[in-house]
């Protein structure tokens, strides 16, 4: 038969799974012998099959009874004894930390008539009695039978106004009878029932209500953005009261190891005397330093102190902790391996490290690529103290000032006059756009990070702050609290806190780039957090099986990413080379009507391509740099069909003759398609352009032996972009094989050819696909759009917070690979391709490449490389640290 409850002695910190992370860590301190309140915890998987069945759980109520019981027995008392009560709380904790989403119910086990047993036991305290016994009504009415609180809160607002008093404390105990009176009243309206006076009974009720908790709408929404899965359910610990409403011998508090937010050592935390948890937490009093209690209870003081320095003994990590001193008597109510900034995990892990009390590789994965890109944005510099004017979600992280706009429109007018502008909205939607894109920052009032300004701000690299509700979204002006802020007027946007302030914010360059740059200011070099950093990227690095390259085509991209640690260069897109000046050139290329037309357009452009490439081989010297032949559509270098054919309109109104135009506007018609990304690009276009990509594999060739002629040593890869079929492959490699031998000679130079996997089919055709091939690079951006039929291009804006908001994907799978799906494609391309050629070189050259997760998965398939943008270069050497260190599992200590 199940176990469906755990004492907290038979229980120990891994097992989340089954008794939550409270219940766990409650278990963890009570076997280390820490005073913790007798109690139990009642499994998650009780709540997954009361969840399922809709009911009653068989056999968990004898269960509960013998622990009961023994709580019972541990304690001396009876729950709910009329002369003497054990009264308990009912808490939730689930496996993940949800704070505040699920339910808590206190003071389980008081009744009309052990409200004087509770009297007693507090030192004849009536006050205090029938404070707890209104306390439960109120819990126990919203939380269990769905009693609206407002009706509590008008109630207790009546006793005060009738009693003349503006707080709380003010009531005495014959005003709190009263009230309790009251508050039966509201309960018996609502529910149709007198309040439960049987304690068992209310028992039974409240774990059912924590259960029911878990599917409770902003539970679910929580997980959904928060990716925590559905079916884990919630455990619930019963656990006997200890009052911190005692008197000023009494308090409660919370504690940290180490400061959460910088990672110092130090004693920190808040204290609140006389008071409950709850109180701290809703904030209704000022809470104290928690070094004040050393003078307020030194006993309790050392005693907690040395609480926390066997805690972190223990867990070799930051711990917070929540206590509370009833009458000068200390408990442990939780603990937890405490959250932390991005510069705390860095700097406590290396503490740690030097503490001796973790090795390199456990301290590894305590950081994550997430917070080294957090660390890389620029900050507001905060030295001035300044004080946000509101708070929302922070959606996508970076520091932005500029003036407050609240259209789209005029964020494109305002930006196009050379202004930094915020767009702020009360939300955005696809029309928004244009504005998104023109604003340095985003600000809306309704929304959470998978909202549309969040993921479309996210895609974009924008900062954003989301669902700041404490602001009110007018036409030309929005509200918060009642100060007015105006169109035009200057905010600063911090999309990694969430803050908002009025005026400018100076910006901050962030030193770990200053780091990665090499050009820290000396004064830094040995500051905890430069010194964390290089500590435990050097280790990513010895263990990292993943080489990490990067998506560059410009030699100052290049030298950067060089900087950051890049292995050379896994993608060079050479279709930017085709812009600017040079688009003139392009132009004669398409409209060419002689073999002799179409090669002097290519001849002309030839040396600008050996040049580029020249410049990036130099910069990537001694390093592999794949250059990819020339991928989207030729119309794309054309003028708009629209544009032209009003153009061409208009001139043969005027009667006025214009041959160019005309043959240009024949040209952008023949070469229309309704969908490009599916039309003649990549392979396609060098296989219907006669000359187009033995243009650039002699530019390529020439450049590699002209850096080798200077003593350099080039190691080009060319790469064909769209294979669907070995075929395109071979004939496309034939030709370029032709030229390579020919400007090659005995230069020394080598280059490899090889191919985008980027097709379904090609993935799916990848052992034929591999005789032609001595690499392969996946393009995950358009496998991710081929394989689930989404236009890269609109989708994101377009639909994806629905799909998300539905839960269908946790995060845009151009974000993060579809293991499923689109990895699943990657697996079986890897593997046959590797079947067919043994010495197969691997990467990814997608946006995959830079994101966290996704270069877990890729090290999991066992591809050579991962390319990225150079500012992910940083984030993806910590990660493939990270799988490695992950996948062969290591003794931490
Ligand atoms: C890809 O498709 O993943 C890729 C890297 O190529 P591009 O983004 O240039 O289409
Ligand atoms: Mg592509």
């Amino acid at each position: 038969m199940e176990k469906y409850v755990y004492d907290f002695a038979e229980g120990n910190k891994d097992m989340k799974d089954l008794l939550g992370g409270k219940g766990a860590n409650l278990a963890e301190m009570t076997n280390l012998g820490l005073p913790v309140p007798a109690g139990f915890t009642i499994t998650s998987q009780a709540c997954q099959r009361y969840l399922a069945q809709g009911t009653h759980v068989d056999g968990l109520d004898e269960e509960i009874d013998r622990h009961l019981a023994a709580l019972e027995e541990a304690m001396g008392r009876k729950l709910g004894d009329p002369a003497d009560p054990l009264l308990v709380s009912v808490r939730s904790g689930a496996k993940f930390s949800m704070p505040g989403m699920m339910e808590t119910v206190l003071n389980v086990g008081l009744n009309d008539e052990s409200v004087a047993g509770l009297s007693r036991q507090a030192g004849d305290n009536d006050r205090f009695a029938w404070d707890s016994y209104r306390r439960l009504i109120q819990m126990f009415g919203k939380t269990v039978c769905d009693v609206p609180g407002d009706e509590f809160e008008d109630a207790l607002h009546k006793a005060k106004v009738a009693k003349g008093v503006k707080d709380d404390v003010q009531l005495d105990a014959d005003d709190l009878r009263a009230l309790v009176s009251a508050y039966k009243k509201v309960f018996a309206k609502h529910v149709g029932h007198d309040f439960p006076q049987d304690p068992r009974h209310q028992l039974d009720l409240a774990i059912e209500a924590v259960f029911r908790s878990w599917n409770a709408d902003r539970a679910v929404l929580y997980r959904r953005q928060e990716r925590i899965p559905a079916d884990l359910g919630t455990a619930v610990n019963v656990v006997a009261m200890v009052f911190g409403n005692l008197g000023p011998d009494s308090g409660t508090g919370v504690a940290f190891t180490r400061d959460p937010a910088t990672g110092e050592s130090g004693i920190y935390g808040d204290y609140l005397q006389n008071a409950q948890g709850e109180d701290v937490v809703a904030g209704i009093r000022n809470t104290l330093p928690l070094a004040d209690l050393e003078k307020i209870d030194k006993k309790s003081y050392d005693e907690l102190l040395g609480i926390m320095a066997t805690l972190e003994g223990h867990y070799h990590d930051l711990c917070d902790i929540e206590f509370t001193i009833e009458r000068g008597k200390l408990w442990m109510l939780q603990t937890r391996v405490g959250k932390r900034t991005a510069a705390a995990a860095f700097t406590i892990a290396a503490q740690l490290v030097d503490e001796g009390m973790i090795d390199l590789d456990e301290a590894v994965t305590r950081v994550s690529g997430a917070q080294l890109a957090q660390l890389m944005f620029p900050r507001f510099d905060l030295s001035a103290d300044p004080s946000p004017l509101t708070r929302g979600v922070g959606a996508s992280p970076g520091a932005a000032f500029g003036e407050v706009v609240l259209t789209s429109a005029d964020a494109v007018a305002r930006a196009g006059a050379g202004k930094n502008v915020i767009l702020v909205r009360r939300e955005t939607n696809p029309d928004d756009l244009p504005g998104m894109i023109a604003a340095q920052g985003i600000l809306t009032s309704r929304g959470g990070k998978t909202s549309h300004a969040a993921v479309v701000a996210r895609g974009m690299g924008k900062t954003c702050v989301c669902g700041a509700d404490g602001i009110e979204v007018g036409r030309d002006r929005f509200t918060v609290g009642g100060q007015v802020v105006h169109e035009g007027d200057m905010i600063s946007v911090d999309g990694t806190t969430g803050r908002v302030y009025l005026g400018e914010v100076p910006v901050r360059p962030s030193e770990v780039v200053q780091y990665f740059e090499g050009d820290l200011d000396p004064a830094l070099a040995n500051e905890p957090l430069v010194s964390a950093v290089h500590l435990l990227m050097t280790h990513a690095d010895e263990k990292a099986k993943l080489k990490v390259r990067t998506n560059a085509d410009t030699g100052v991209d290049a030298a950067r990413a060089r900087r950051f640690g890049a292995h050379g260069i896994g993608l060079c897109r050479t279709e930017h080379m085709f812009l600017g000046d040079r688009r003139e050139l392009v132009e004669r290329l398409i409209l060419a009507r002689t073999e002799t037309e179409r090669n002097d357009a290519l001849s002309a452009l030839q040396p600008l391509q050996r040049a580029d490439f020249l410049d990036i081989f130099r910069e990537m010297n001694g390093l592999p740099v794949t250059v990819r032949l020339i991928d989207p559509p030729l119309h794309e270098f054309l003028p708009s069909l629209e544009e032209l054919a009003v153009q061409v309109a208009v001139a043969k109104e005027r009667g006025e003759d214009s041959p160019r135009g005309e043959r240009m506007l024949a040209a952008v018609r023949r070469m229309h398609e309704q969908n490009p990304m599916l039309g003649l690009r990549g392979v396609r276009l060098g296989l219907v352009i006669p000359g187009l990509f033995g243009m650039q594999v002699r530019a390529i060739a020439e450049a590699a032996v002209a850096l080798a002629a200077e003593g350099g040593h080039p190691r080009p890869e060319i790469m064909v972009p769209l294979v669907g079929a070995v075929q395109e492959l071979e004939t496309v490699r034939a030709e370029a094989e032709k030229i390579i031998a020919e400007v090659v000679g005995d230069s020394g130079v080598e280059v490899l050819i090889g191919t985008m996997i980027e097709v379904p089919r090609a993935a799916l055709t990848a052992g034929q696909i591999a005789e032609a091939a001595e690499f392969f690079s996946f393009g995950t951006n358009d496998l991710t759009q081929m394989a689930w039929g989404f236009s890269r291009d609109d989708v994101e804006g377009a639909f994806f917070w629905r799909y998300l908001e539905l839960g269908i994907f946790g995060i845009s799978p151009f974000e993060s690979i579809d293991r499923d799906g689109v990895g699943r494609l990657v697996r079986i391309a890897a593997d046959e391709g590797r079947a067919a050629r043994p010495g197969l070189k691997l990467g990814v050259c997608g946006e995959h490449g830079g994101d966290p997760e996704s270069v877990h998965f890729f090290h999991e398939v066992g591809l050579d490389y991962v390319s990225c943008s150079p500012f992910r270069v940083p984030v993806a050497r910590l990660e493939a640290g990270r799988a490695a260190i992950e996948s062969t599992g290591s003794d931490h200590r």
